[in-house]
């Protein structure tokens, strides 16, 4: 099974959540963008301020930006066998910076519009992410479509893209995309 990995999907479509459990399975870090710059906003450092606004409104953090603190996080020993990256590239600049590292697989976890709304809602009460009001989840949606949702395309021509249904219990997921990465090669 390849060792450098994307989880793409919509917001609110389990990224996260599974990208925590296949990381830990493969013994490979989890690098989620979306944790590091929340982290950096709670820390009050220079990239946290610089992101806080554009995270609370649904937008996208420049890519140049975004490229840089990917690039350091992987050059990080612990990221040298592999890593699962889940958040990351969210548009053509950010998946052509990646294009030098090569890429083992890409899962893209599908979950309908209604599915993901009702999720991101119940998100927000459960956790209160300041991102996950109605308009700002719209807008999260709106921007992947632009955005984000040609990079499917992308991977697809390279033969790299598993497509998995991401409706389902966690542990049904999960095991839909350790099946979907199998047929990868080691
Ligand atoms: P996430 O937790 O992945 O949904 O990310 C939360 C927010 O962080 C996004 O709505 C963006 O504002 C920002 N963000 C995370 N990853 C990226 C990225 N690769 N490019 C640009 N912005 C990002």
């Amino acid at each position: 099974m390849g060792r450098r990995l994307l989880l793409l999907g919509p917001p609110g479509a389990g990224k996260g959540t599974q990208a925590k459990r296949l990381a830990t399975a493969l013994g490979i870090p989890h690098v989620s963008t979306g944790d590091m710059l929340r982290l950096a906003v709670s820390e009050g450092t220079e990239l946290g301020r610089k992101v806080e606004a554009i995270m609370a409104a649904g937008e996208l953090v420049p890519d140049d930006l975004m490229i840089a603190v990917v690039e350091d996080r992987l050059a990080r020993s612990d990221a040298q066998c592999g890593y699962l990256l889940d958040g990351f590239p969210r548009t053509a600049a950010q998946a052509d910076a990646l294009a030098g590292d090569a890429i083992d697989g890409v899962v893209l976890l599908e979950v309908s519009d209604a599915e993901i709304v009702s999720r991101l809602i119940r998100r927000a009460e459960q956790e209160g992410r300041t991102d996950d009001t109605e308009d700002v989840i719209r807008r999260r949606l709106e921007v992947y479509r632009e955005q984000t949702a040609p990079l499917i395309g992308l991977y697809q021509e390279r033969g790299m893209l598993h497509e998995v249904d991401g409706v389902g219990s966690v542990e049904e997921v999960l095991a839909r995309v350790v099946v979907a990465l199998a047929g990868e090669p080691a």
